[in-house]
């Protein structure tokens, strides 16, 4: 939660901001009008079976295309709309435009999923569930193909809201991936009690895995539990070809990273996708 403190120290400091600090405290009090506006977009990161190179889904990340700035990453604003309470109907929106975005894929012939990312505060929000009820039925996806990714500190936070929403969601089979897994507080012995069916290792240990053998004994460990728990195990954060041999011997399931594939719109995306990709190296290609 370093952001949030950041963003609110912006705050505390105005009459001496720099221009900087300044462009950015102007930047989001522009946020609320940029989702009314159509501002926002997804870029989607493809995530990897291991053992078969299949895309098994993708992760929509937020972006703000702002007419002046340009791209804006969602670290620049996300602290801010969890702030607000401008979260609630960002995440709305998300959730929309990445089911529209799965089922024109799927039309097209891609066995696939999509995973969003919540915050904290969306566990609050009263109308999520029926949000994603509705938004099912809008695009005709199966439940089974939309994921909640939530980060491990929010989990921890809020561990019967995330059950409780599991349960409003009743038989869809939506399901919640625990994000950023080891940068928390929770120890491996809580995984039993949390209502997830993935976790995502933290890019912080992927990428470790090379020169720290102690990251690679906590990824292997972090898998070997999850598994035992009967979840499965991204590694995230896979930037290049041994790494993800690594991932690979140490139990991951699947990956993700800018090795793999970095977020891209929409288009770009499908382009990857669709491409034959000759990995795993060790599976022969159909002639
Ligand atoms: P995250 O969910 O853990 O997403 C992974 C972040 O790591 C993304 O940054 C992605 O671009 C980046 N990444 C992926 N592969 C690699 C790699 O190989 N190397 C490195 N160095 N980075 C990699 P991004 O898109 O800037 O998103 C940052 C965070 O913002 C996300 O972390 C997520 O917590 C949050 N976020 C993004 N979209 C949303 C959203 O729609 N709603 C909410 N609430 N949060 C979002
Ligand atoms: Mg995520
Ligand atoms: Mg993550
Ligand atoms: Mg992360």
């Amino acid at each position: 939660y370093q952001a949030h403190t950041e963003l609110r120290d912006l705050h505390i400091y105005t009459p001496s901001m720099d221009s900087a600090a300044r462009e950015t405290q102007a930047l989001l009090g522009e946020l609320g009008p940029a989702l009314e506006q159509g501002e926002l977009r997804l870029h989607y990161q493809p995530k990897v079976r291991l053992a078969t190179g299949a895309v098994e889904g993708a992760e929509a990340l937020l972006r703000w295309q702002h007419p002046r700035v340009g791209l804006v990453p969602p670290g620049r604003f996300i602290g801010h709309a969890e702030q607000t309470t401008l979260i609630n109907p960002i995440t709305h929106w998300v959730i929309e435009a990445a089911l529209r975005q799965l089922a024109e894929w799927r039309r097209a012939g891609l066995d696939m999923g999509v995973a969003v990312n919540l915050s904290t505060r969306n566990f609050s929000d009263p109308e999520l569930a029926g949000h994603i009820h509705r938004m099912l039925e809008a695009t005709g996806v199966p439940g089974g193909c939309l994921e909640l990714e939530v980060t491990e500190s929010a989990m921890m936070l809020n561990p019967d809201r995330a059950a409780a929403i599991l349960s409003e969601l009743g038989d869809t089979r939506v399901t919640i991936s625990i994000d950023d897994f080891g940068t928390g507080y929770s120890s491996l012995a809580y995984l039993d009690r949390l209502p997830a069916a993935c976790i995502k290792v933290d890019q912080s240990f992927v990428q470790r895995v090379e020169t720290d053998n102690g990251a690679r004994e906590i990824v292997r460990a972090a898998a070997a539990m999850a598994h035992a728990m009967g979840m499965e195990v991204v590694a995230e954060g896979v930037e290049n070809a041994r790494v993800l041999d690594l991932v690979t011997e140490l139990g991951c399931d699947l990956a993700q990273g800018f090795h793999l594939c970095r977020p891209l719109p929409a288009p770009e995306c499908r382009s990857w996708m669709e491409q034959p990709r000759g990995f795993p190296a060790a599976v022969p290609q159909p002639a």
